[in-house]
């Protein structure tokens, strides 16, 4: 699972199929296929393992998981 940050506004959103844009309107971005994402302006992709996060939304009581930065030269990430 991937979410978008934006570094003007620090608002943070999961990417998907549809384009999303942050609060201040800088950032934008989506899913272009299952694991590829297009993004533009002063974004910052995170990562969050989907079975971390699976079990962390399932699971009853608090646990912790991991989310990750993913370089903006990474080839699932196309800068807009
Ligand atoms: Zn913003």
């Amino acid at each position: 699972m991937k979410l978008l940050a934006c570094t003007s506004c620090f608002d943070m959103f999961a990417l998907t199929r549809e384009k999303r844009t942050c609060a201040c309107k800088k950032t934008t971005g989506q899913y272009v296929d299952d694991t590829n994402v297009s993004v533009s302006g002063p974004a910052k992709v995170l990562g969050i393992h989907n079975s971390a996060f699976l079990r962390a939304i399932i699971l009853p009581g608090s646990m912790d998981f991991k989310i990750f930065t993913i370089a903006n030269s990474s080839n699932c990430i196309t800068k807009e």
